[in-house]
């Protein structure tokens, strides 16, 4: 018997992955404050519970992807969250980018009323979570994650195991450090490119064979920014929180993140003039008006 499974998070990634949970055949119940996507998996065959409380009564595993840390502390331990419906043994597996320092709360609360967490961050993004193709990086017991490992086969095809509760989230941060400042660098340098004479097909085809390659390169800017679309995939204001997050670890820390604090405060500046809902790659829009050029493929 396959485990029962509650979803709560129905969004750009939660909303594709509930659909190979249900593929695969697990039963799934699902939860979101917005009425609105959860129409579709309705009629794909998911009940959709009215509260965090209901879905975790009725579940083994409950899964949460949800924007940010104070979202997912609400969800899980606020008024009719998990915690009220959760049936002990049951196993709690937080799958958003949060403060590695909320899911050992979260998991400390959690632990005396018998239940297990997994922090369970993704990479790969919204085509990665249609695919089925995302990295999953995962902190907690390593008892329970071989127990969920079946679960995560469904929605990624890397699934690495990173230590104790906390760690997943500490791996997934510092990836999308890598990936806000290669987001930010790329544009630059391609901008200059195309403004110093190069048309941006040679540019882009060069460097894709060479060392200057990247994730940010192929899927947010070759995906779509050159092509003109600046609509999510993946917002600005998750990357901005991101970086954020980076920002809270290396001062915990106390070591010094130059280029991603740089970073981090270009970010700071897309999302203060309301452009935070666009895709990530809105930044080479921003390089584009400054330098007077267009980049598209
Ligand atoms: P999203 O905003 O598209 O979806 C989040 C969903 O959560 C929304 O439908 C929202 O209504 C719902 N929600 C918010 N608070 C809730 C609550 N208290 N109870 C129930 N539902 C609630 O966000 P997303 O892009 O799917 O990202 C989710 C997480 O995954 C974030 O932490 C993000 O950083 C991470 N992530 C996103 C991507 C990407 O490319 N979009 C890639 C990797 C990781």
């Amino acid at each position: 018997m396959k485990e029962k499974i509650g979803f709560i998070g129905i969004g750009t990634m939660g909303k594709p992955m509930c659909l190979h949970l249900l593929k695969a055949g697990y039963p799934l119940m699902v939860f979101d404050i917005n009425p609105k996507p959860l129409e579709e998996l309705k009629a794909q065959g998911a009940p959709v519970g009215q509260s965090g409380k209901e879905v975790a009564a009725q579940s083994d595993v409950i899964i949460t992807m949800l924007p940010n840390s104070g979202d997912v502390e609400k969800a899980i331990l606020g008024e009719k969250g998990v915690i009220e419906g959760a049936r002990s043994n049951s196993i709690v597996i937080d799958m958003s980018t949060i403060d590695p320092s909320v899911s050992r709360k979260i998991a400390q609360v959690l632990s005396p009323k018998g239940l297990k967490m997994l922090d369970a961050p993704v990479s790969g993004g919204q085509m990665g979570a249609i695919a089925a193709t995302l990295a999953i990086m995962v902190g907690g017991e390593e008892g329970i994650f071989q127990k969920c490992l079946p679960i995560f086969q469904t929605m990624g095809k890397k699934v690495i195991f990173c230590g104790p509760i906390g760690s997943g989230e500490i791996v997934k941060i510092m990836n999308n450090l890598l990936a806000g400042i290669n987001m930010i660098a790329t544009a630059e340098a391609l901008t200059l490119g195309v403004k110093a004479g190069v048309a941006l097909k040679t540019l882009y085809d060069a460097i894709n064979a060479s060392s200057g390659q990247n994730f940010a390169m192929q899927n947010y800017c070759g995906a779509k920014a050159f092509k003109g679309d600046f609509e999510p995939g993946f917002m600005t204001a998750l990357m901005y929180k991101d970086l954020g997050l980076a920002m809270n670890l290396a001062k915990e820390e106390g070591i010094p993140v130059l280029i991603g604090g740089l970073s981090h405060q270009f970010y700071s500046s897309i999302v203060a003039s309301g452009l935070g809902q666009k895709d990530c790659s809105i930044t080479v829009k921003l390089l584009e008006d400054l330098a007077k050029v267009k980049l598209r493929l």
